[in-house]
This record gives C-alpha cells, structure tokens and sequence, in this order.
C-alpha cells in the first residue's frame, strides 16, 4: 500500500470544510480540524482526519446530528456533569474539560463527567489542553455503542472496549509529560490503519474468534469470513483492570452507554471521566515546581539506553518530536484512507483533491 504525503494546513482546511458542509458551526469545525490534524502530527493516525469518513457515516445513517449539543446536568463547584447527546465528539468533550479547565482554575479542582458524547478522539489532546491551562489532569474513557473488542486477562473473547486512560502535568515555562494510552496492547485504530496498509500487526497484540494468536488485523474487524476476535489488554492483568475501572468510572456509576449494551447503530459513544486540579494549591512556588520536575526528567533522561540510536524519552516527547517531523516533511496518508476522505468529501460537493 502506498501513501502520499499532505501538508497539516491543507488537511486542516479539508476536514474544517467538510464539517462545516455537514451542517455543523465555524467553531465545531475549527476544533474538529485542530484536533484530528494535532493527533496526525503526533504520530497517532488511527485518531486523526482517517476518522472522518466513519463520522460521516454516523452522520449518512442518522446517528450523529449538527443539531445535537452537550447539554449541562450538574454545575456545582467541584462537580461538573455534562450530557453528551451524542453530540460531535471533538467539540463536545473540549467544551466540558474547557468548562472544567475554568472550574480547577477558581476551585483548586474539578471532577468532570461528560455523559455519552460521540467520539472523543485523542485523549491526550484534553490532557494538553489542561496542561497549557497550568493544570494536573487525569482521564479514564470508556468506549461504547460497539462490541467488545478487548478480551479480559486470561480470556478468549472481549468484554472490553479500548478504554484509554490519561495524565496531565504541566512544566511550568516547558513541556508537559502527557501519558496517554489505550488499554488494550494497541488501539483499535491502529489495528484499523494495519488493514488499510496491508500490513500484520506485532505478534502479541490480537486473537482471532476461536481465541488463537495471530498478527492478522482483519480478526479485529467484524466480517462475514470470520467470527470477531480480541485486542489483548497492555500489562496483563494491571492493563485489564484499568480498562474495568476506566468503563465503571466514566459510564457505569451514571447509567451512561456500556460496552456490554447491544448496540443498535454505528457509531463510537466515549464517556469521559476527569479529574483537574491546580499544581499550585499543592506547590505555590512555580520555580521550585519546575525544577524539581526537571531534575528528575534529567535523571530519567539520563539512563543509558538499551539501543544508543533511541534514546530514553519521557511521556509526551515521542509526540512531540513526531510533530516537529511531520510539520516538517507532512502527514504520510495511505491510498485506502486517502480515498475514504475522498468520498466522504464527495459526498458533500467537497473535492478533496484540490486542497
Ligand atoms: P501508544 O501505545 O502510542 O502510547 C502513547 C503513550 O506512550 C504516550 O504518552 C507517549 O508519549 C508514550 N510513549 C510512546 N513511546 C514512548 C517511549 N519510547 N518512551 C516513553 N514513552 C513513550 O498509544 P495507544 O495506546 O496506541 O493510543 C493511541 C491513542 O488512541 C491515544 O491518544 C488514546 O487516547 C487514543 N484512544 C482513543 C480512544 C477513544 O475511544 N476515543 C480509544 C482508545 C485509544
């Protein structure tokens, strides 16, 4: 499989078109754009404009509506409790940890629970956005309105979904560390972007429906060839049982939209359940703050690495260097991907070709 590669600002302009084409606002469409074109750049395609053509098939089917909007239940100071509706997920979540952003700032913490929003993307996005604010944050994400798709430790079939988990700390004048990961060994989405490529995943990462290893993608896609089969989760029994925790946490104790719910229709449902709190109620003394997060970067940082050519990296820095590469040389689009934004252009007067 080929690829070709697209300059972020043209990508940037294509999906901002295209959402704005589909009926959604300037405001809706910007974030849309900043966020899957950021997650490209990052190095995590499996959550950038490649999503795009699955919205719009949410949206073809009746599923995903401009006219749905997060709606406010609870806003009681540390508490903030926001109705997803289904909305767009990219604006939806930013206005609930935007609002949440506000509440930590006043309060010194904020505990934030957006209720069934389409979905959300890049976790990390929300932990930056945190960060950029000053502000520690922690997120647990479940993943609904699909089948199971992760198996539970020791099984051979899913319960769960790729619930991912993030953390936030900020660096006062430098770069926050944001720890970001799905739970399962690999995201679905890059199980999702292996297929288009026409490439096998690690050894590892996947079981087929019968519960035996394989490195074929294709098992972790519904299909008439084969029963479903599983990610596996990361670590065994600990990534496990933060996938558990994670789905309870941010859909379970509220009612919202589970994984072990039949679902109806196709579309991606995420909860999110957020923790933001200011680093200066513990510490005031942002210099002390600093280096003391520094000189233990420093110490890390210094371990001699197992491979010479890689060098140890803290949590957020391989995103960081990717973003440097990719704003660069641009974002490397595979052939299949490519043309499914094609057509979900197409599909709203948009030729994608010509941006
Ligand atoms: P991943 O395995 O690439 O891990 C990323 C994390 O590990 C980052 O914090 C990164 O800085 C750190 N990291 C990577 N290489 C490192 C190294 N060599 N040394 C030190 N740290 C390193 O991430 P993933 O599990 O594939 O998840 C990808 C994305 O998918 C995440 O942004 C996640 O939020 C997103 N996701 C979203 C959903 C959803 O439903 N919305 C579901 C699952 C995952």
């Amino acid at each position: 499989m080929t690829y070709r590669l697209h300059r972020p600002e043209a990508l940037h302009r294509l999906v901002h078109d295209m959402v704005v084409a589909a009926g959604w606002n300037e405001a809706e469409a910007q974030e849309t754009a900043e966020h899957l074109v950021l997650a490209n750049l990052s190095g995590h395609d499996s959550h950038g404009v490649g999503m795009i053509p699955l919205y719009f098939q949410s949206l073809a089917d009746g599923n995903l509506s401009p006219a749905a909007k997060g709606t406010i239940r609870l806003d009681a100071a540390p508490f903030l409790i926001i109705d997803g509706q289904i909305a767009l997920g990219q604006p939806n979540a930013r206005n609930a940890v935007d609002r949440a952003v506000l509440m930590a700032k006043a309060n010194g913490v904020a505990i934030v629970n957006l209720l069934d929003s389409h979905h959300i993307g890049r976790i990390g996005h929300y932990a930056e956005v945190a960060a950029a604010a000053g502000l520690i944050s922690f997120f647990w994400v479940n993943v609904a309105g699909r089948p199971p798709i992760v198996a539970p430790y020791g099984a051979k079939e899913a319960r769960f979904g790729t619930n991912p988990h993030a953390i936030g700390i900020p660096l006062p004048g430098g770069d926050p560390l944001i720890l970001d990961f799905a739970t399962s060994r690999m995201a679905h989405g890059k199980a999702r972007v292996a297929l288009n490529k026409g490439e096998p995943v690690p050894p590892g990462y996947i079981i087929d429906g019968e519960g035996r290893p394989t490195t074929d993608p294709a098992h972790v896609f519904a299909s008439p060839d084969h029963p479903l089969g599983a990610l596996l989760p990361f670590g065994d029994h600990k990534g496990a049982g933060l996938s558990l925790i994670a789905e309870l946490l941010s859909a379970g104790l509220m009612g919202a939209a589970r994984i072990d719910e039949k679902p109806a229709k196709t579309w991606i449902i995420n909860s999110l359940f957020g923790v933001i709190l200011d680093p200066a109620r513990l510490e005031p003394d942002s210099a002390l703050r600093k280096s003391r997060i520094e000189s233990y970067l420093a110490f890390v940082h210094a371990a001699k690495p197992q491979d010479p050519a890689n060098p140890v990296l803290v949590p957020g820095e391989k995103e960081r260097l990717m973003r440097a590469e990719r704003g660069a040389v641009g974002i490397p689009l595979d052939d299949e991907t490519w043309s499914q934004i094609v057509a979900a252009a197409a599909a709203h007067g948009i030729d994608a070709e010509s941006y």
